[in-house]
């Protein structure tokens, strides 16, 4: 017989991750900005404190010396530096209490973990430059692998999993837009944008099992059919008049408002405002310049479309909780202009070269700016919804208009 699986019994999980998963090891010694170095708050979660608590002698007592309370416990900084870093850039702390004995953050970083009903998803974050390597560099098709996992867990009543259903169907179709090489970066996030935009509706109209019907009309096709109504629509002029620079610059505010976390994210920021959203730019030469970037890029282009899919396996299926689909596809799209920005920018600094180590720098100062930080993540989702450069039609127009430099 059958049985209704209540909120609070254990069900068995999976866990899916990436294809790319298992390549990561941490660099450590080798590492530009190790996690340990760059002024982290470095939290230590209940149960590893408690141990903390326990280890005697002399080394306990450092530890113990070493940990302060703020929101959370975390060790005491010297200089920006975990306290038990050493000379050779090793962890100090893994030597003295073993690995099973490291906090949940020193363990698992750069590696999240989110939780879907009885999928356990983890991936590798773009805060750190090896799991960069790794995103950048893969040329594989987007895939996950899945596993039986020995972790129980308890639902979490604040997980619609009718909605969950749904929505991982839906990120399937997503991540086939990606990978379909007839449509340019710019083309993708327009299919997108309008994708999510209708499953939003359905959400709002509480008709949720109707998304696997809507999403076929963006599957069939490979998006072709839509994209070439979005075409005709803005052809026609029903998108709004935007200007490309300024457009950009309305998006550009809304990241003006996050903490600053990191020195290095303000003076980025500044930067791309002061060169690109000055008076003396003009639409067309802005256009000009995004235009010999792309085509000095080339095929590396394939770094954004591997940019989206990380923005999409991380962030998408978060909706299944909060039904803000829509917030999660304008965060990838406004994401992915700031950090082009932030590229053609490193590409003019380098005398229009742009490295694989370029890339891995613009990325990561923006990822710990943006992605370490909830409330930061939350600031943006408040501008989505009250600045009118995030409505689906200026987004699509200011793509639209874009795309002519791709
Ligand atoms: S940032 Fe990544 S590679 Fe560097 S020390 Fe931390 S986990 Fe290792």
């Amino acid at each position: 017989m059958l049985q209704k699986i209540s909120a609070e019994m254990e069900i068995n999980m999976k866990v899916r991750v990436p294809h790319y998963y298992e390549q990561f090891h941490c660099i450590a010694s080798k590492c530009k900005d190790n996690c340990c170095v760059g002024g982290w708050e470095i939290d230590i979660d209940d149960d590893t404190y408690e141990y903390y608590q326990q280890i005697p002698g002399e080394f306990g007592d450092k530890l113990r010396a070493s940990i302060m309370k703020t929101d959370a416990y975390c060790f005491k900084l010297v200089d920006g530096h975990c306290p038990f870093l050493d000379d050779h850039k090793l962890c100090g702390l893994y030597k003295e209490v073993g690995e099973e004995h490291l906090g949940v953050v020193c363990a698992e970083f750069p590696r999240f973990t989110e939780y879907y009903g009885n999928v356990k998803e983890k991936g590798i974050g773009l805060a750190c430059e090896e799991a960069e390597r790794i995103i950048f560099s893969d040329r594989d098709v987007f895939s996950m692998v899945e596993m039986e996992d020995s972790e129980g867990c308890e639902e979490d009543s604040e997980y619609d999993s009718e909605l969950g259903r749904q929505l991982f169907a839906a990120r399937d179709a997503a991540f086939l837009l990606l990978e379909d090489q007839s449509l340019s970066i710019h083309e993708k996030l327009i299919v997108l944008l309008s994708m999510g935009a209708d499953i939003q509706e359905l959400i709002n109209h509480n008709q949720v099992n109707d998304i696997k019907n809507l999403i076929t009309r963006y599957t069939s096709d490979h998006g072709d059919r839509c994209l070439q109504e979005l075409h005709d629509a803005y052809e026609e002029d029903s998108y709004p008049n935007i200007s490309v620079k300024d457009g950009i610059r309305s998006i550009l505010y809304a990241y003006e408002e996050l903490e600053t976390l990191n020195p290095e994210w303000t003076n980025a920021l500044n930067h791309i405002i002061e060169i690109f959203h000055n008076d003396q730019m003009d639409d067309n030469a802005y256009s000009i310049l995004a235009s010999e970037f792309y085509n000095q890029l080339g095929e590396r282009s394939y770094e954004y479309k591997n940019l989206l899919e990380y923005f999409v396996f991380r962030y998408f299926m978060k909706a299944a909780y909060d039904h803000d689909v829509f917030g999660k596809i304008q965060l990838m799209v406004t994401n992915f202009l700031v950090i082009k920005e932030m590229d053609i920018d490193a590409w003019l600094t380098h005398n229009k070269t742009f490295s694989f180590e370029n890339r891995i720098d613009t990325v990561h100062i923006f990822s710990r700016e943006v992605e370490y930080s909830e409330d930061n993540l939350e600031i943006l989702a408040e501008e989505f919804i009250f600045d009118d450069i995030f409505k689906k039609d200026q987004l699509i127009a200011l793509l639209w208009i874009d795309s002519a430099s791709e």
